[in-house]
C-alpha cells in the first residue's frame, strides 16, 4: 500500500465523531491490506507508533528537530516553521500548510518505506545523531505529498490525533478476518496475554481462513518481553461479605506502591508498569535482583514495588515511593530510596505459561523460584476461612501503614486483564459510604468566569470508560476545590490534546467549550454516586435522547493525577461505577 492511501484513511479517521464510523473506515482500510508484514506495520502506525506501545522504541525527534527537517526539506527558515506551529498549535497542520503548493499532490512511497525510515531514525545513535535524524526525515518529507506529511510529522511527536482505542482496532480486525465485529472476544484473550495488536493482526493474516485464524490466535501464548495485562480486583464492603462469597481464601497484604511485572530471560530484564509501559530503566536495583535472586532461566513475576525499611519493617507511604517514577538522576535516587518488590504471583517459568495453573500451585512454584528473599520479597499468604480472622488481618495491615488486603480465590486461574471476584480488595475506607476513589478521564473544559478564565477553564468535564463499547462517557463536572496549581498542571498536561470537535470515542450530552482527547486520568473522591439525566455513564440513549438516566458523582474532588500509571482505558469502568452505586445503596 502507498503511504498516501494510508494517510487519506488517517484523514477520514481524524474527521469522524462516531465510533461506528471509525470501525467502518478501519475495516475498509484492512480490506485493502494483503500481507501480514504490512498489516502489522499499519496496526502500529494507527497507534502512532513503529512498534507495540510497550517497546521502548522512540523516534527521538521533538518539535525543534522536526522544524529543522521541514526547514531543510522546503528551504524555509526554521523560525518560520515554528511561527506556523505556534499559530496552528499542531506541527502536522503547520507542515501540511508549508508543503502545500510547494509540493506535488501525489506521492508513491510505500507504507513499508516510511515505516523502515522511521525505524532507521529511531535506531540512529552515536556521533551526529541529531543531524543524521534530520537528514533522514527531511529526505523522506521531500518524497511525500502534503497529506502524508501532515500525518508523518505527527508520529515522532506522539500526536497522531486519531484517538482510536485498541478494542476498536480489534473490532475492525474481527469484522474483516472473522466476518463479524462481535467476534472481537476471540482476539481479546490473545491481546490480554501479549498486549501486541500487530502480532494479533499478523497471525490473522497468516491464517488461511477464519477457523484457522481463531485457532492460531488461541495458541498465541504469553511471551517474555511482552507484558501480560494485569489481573485486577473487585470490591466487597467487608470481611463478612468476602467469606460469604468466597469461602476459604488466600489473603495477602495490599502493598501501596506501584505494580511491577518483572520479565526475565537470562540476563535480559524487562519491568512493566500497571498500564504496561516499559519502566525497566527506572529500577536498577530490581534489575540486579532479578538477575541474581531468581532460580529460573526465564520467568514472569507479578508484584508491587515500594520503599520499605527491612530493619524496622516499615513501609514507606506511597508519596515517598512515587518519587522513584522519574526519568533523571535514577542512580542517585535509587541509592537514597531503594525499592523492594513484594512478589505475589508467577505467570511463566522456563517455557511454561502458568496462567491456567491454580493459584496455590503457582504460589508453591513462586516460593521455589525466589531464592533470596531480600530485594524481591515473597508476599505473605494467609489461608483464612473466618470473617473475624480476616478482619484482624485487615486491622493489622492498616496498623502497619498498608492500604488493606487483597483476597484471592483459592486455586483460581490468573485471568489476564480481568476484574472479577477471583481477586477482591478490602481497604480501610471500603466499609461505610462511598470512600473508594474513582479514576476519571478528562474529556473537556467548560469555560468559566472570573479568576478561572485566566486558565481557560471553569470546570472540567470528566468521564469513565465503557469497556464493552470502548467509549468514554461523562460522569461529572469538577470545578470548585481545584487549586491554581492544579489548574496550571491540568493546562500543561492537556497541551496538544484540545480538539474542536467531539472525539469519536466520547459520548456526551454536554457540550464543553473545548474537547480534550481522552488521555489524562485523575483520581476523584466523591460523597456519593447518584442517578443523573444529564450524564451518559450507564445511561441508555436513543437517538441522543436519554431513555434511562445515567450515573453521576456528587461533590467530586480531585485527589491526584494518575496519568503516570494509568492509561484512559484503565479508568474506572461503567460496570464498576454501577456496582459501587448499588453497594452504597445497600448501606443507606
Ligand atoms: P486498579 O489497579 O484495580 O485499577 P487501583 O489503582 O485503585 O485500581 P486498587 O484497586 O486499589 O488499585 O488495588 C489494586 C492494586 O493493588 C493492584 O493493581 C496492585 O498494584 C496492588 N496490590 C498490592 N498488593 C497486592 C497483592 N498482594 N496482590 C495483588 N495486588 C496487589
Amino acid at each position: 500500500m502507498q503511504f498516501q492511501t494510508l494517510a487519506e484513511y488517517f484523514d477520514r479517521l481524524e474527521a469522524t465523531s462516531s465510533r461506528l464510523e471509525l470501525i467502518r473506515i478501519l475495516s475498509t482500510l484492512f480490506h485493502e491490506v494483503h500481507s501480514a508484514d504490512e498489516v502489522e506495520e499499519i496496526c502500529y502506525l494507527v497507534q502512532g507508533r513503529i512498534a507495540p506501545f510497550f517497546a521502548p522504541i522512540e523516534i527521538g525527534m521533538a518539535e525543534k528537530t522536526i522544524a529543522d527537517a521541514l526547514s531543510h526539506a522546503f528551504a524555509i527558515d526554521r523560525e518560520e516553521v515554528l511561527i506556523e506551529f505556534d499559530r496552528l498549535g499542531d506541527m502536522g497542520l503547520a507542515a501540511q500548510k508549508i508543503a502545500k503548493g510547494k509540493h506535488k499532490e501525489t506521492s508513491s512511497v510505500s507504507v513499508k518505506e516510511v515505516f523502515d525510515i522511521l525505524t532507521e531514525i529511531a535506531n540512529t545513535s552515536g556521533n551526529g545523531t541529531v543531524e543524521k535524524k534530520i537528514t533522514l526525515f527531511s529526505d523522506l518529507l521531500k518524497k511525500l505529498d502534503s497529506v502524508s506529511i501532515k500525518h508523518v510529522v505527527r508520529i515522532p511527536l506522539s500526536n497522531l490525533r486519531l484517538g482510536i482505542g485498541d478494542p476498536t482496532i480489534m473490532d475492525a480486525l474481527a469484522a474483516v478476518k472473522l466476518g463479524d465485529k462481535k467476534l472481537r472476544s476471540y482476539l481479546e484473550g490473545a491481546y490480554n496475554r501479549t498486549s501486541d495488536l500487530g502480532l494479533i493482526a499478523r497471525t490473522l493474516w497468516e491464517a488461511k481462513n477464519p477457523v484457522a485464524g481463531v485457532d492460531a490466535i488461541e495458541k498465541l501464548s504469553v511471551q517474555v518481553g511482552k507484558p501480560i495485562r494485569s489481573e485486577l480486583c473487585e470490591r466487597l464492603p467487608d470481611a463478612k461479605k468476602v467469606i460469604e462469597k468466597m469461602g476459604e481464601v488466600d489473603a495477602q497484604y495490599k502493598y501501596d506502591g506501584f505494580r511491577v511485572q518483572i520479565h526475565k530471560k537470562g540476563n535480559d530484564i524487562w519491568i512493566f508498569s500497571r498500564n504496561l509501559e516499559n519502566m525497566t530503566h527506572m529500577f536498577p536495583e530490581l534489575i540486579e535482583a532479578a538477575k541474581q535472586d531468581i532460580d529460573a532461566k526465564s520467568v514472569i513475576l507479578d508484584g508491587e514495588a515500594l520503599a520499605y525499611n527491612a530493619v524496622s519493617e516499615e513501609f514507606l507511604p506511597f508519596q515517598e515511593t512515587t518519587k522513584r517514577r522519574r526519568k533523571h538522576n535514577i542512580a542517585e535516587v535509587a541509592e537514597k530510596l531503594p525499592l523492594r518488590a513484594f512478589i505475589f504471583d508467577i505467570l511463566y517459568k522456563d517455557g511454561k505459561q502458568l496462567l491456567d495453573t491454580p493459584l496455590q500451585e503457582r504460589q508453591k512454584m513462586l516460593k521455589e523460584t525466589i531464592i533470596k528473599d531480600d530485594t524481591l520479597l515473597l508476599a505473605e499468604n494467609n489461608l483464612i476461612d473466618d470473617a473475624q480472622k480476616l478482619q484482624n488481618m485487615l486491622d493489622d495491615a492498616i496498623t502497619k501503614g498498608l492500604e488493606g488486603v487483597v483476597i484471592k480465590k483459592m486455586n483460581s486461574k490468573y485471568e489476564a486483564g480481568a476484574r472479577n471476584f477471583n481477586w477482591v480488595k478490602l481497604k480501610r475506607h471500603n466499609a461505610g459510604e462511598l470512600k473508594d476513589t474513582i479514576d476519571c478521564v478528562l474529556l473537556g473544559y467548560v469555560s468559566g468566569k472570573g479568576k478561572r478564565t485566566a486558565f481557560g477553564a471553569g470546570a472540567l468535564l470528566v468521564g469513565v470508560y465503557d469497556k464493552k463499547e470502548d467509549v468514554f462517557v461523562t460522569v461529572s463536572k469538577i470545578g470548585t476545590g481545584l487549586t491554581d496549581e492544579e489548574w496550571t498542571s491540568i493546562r500543561e498536561r492537556s497541551k496538544g490534546l484540545e480538539r474542536d470537535h467531539k472525539p469519536a470515542r466520547v459520548i456526551s450530552l454536554i457540550q464543553p467549550s473545548v474537547w480534550l482527547e481522552p488521555k489524562i486520568v485523575i483520581e476523584v473522591l466523591a460523597d456519593e454516586i447518584t442517578r443523573s439525566p444529564i450524564h451518559t455513564a450507564g445511561a441508555v440513549l436513543e437517538e441522543n435522547k436519554v431513555v434511562e438516566s445515567g450515573y453521576a458523582l456528587r461533590f467530586p474532588r480531585l485527589v491526584s493525577f494518575r496519568d503516570n500509571d494509568k492509561s484512559p482505558e484503565d479508568a474506572t469502568t461503567v460496570k464498576e461505577l454501577i456496582d459501587m452505586y448499588q453497594e452504597q445503596g445497600k448501606k443507606s
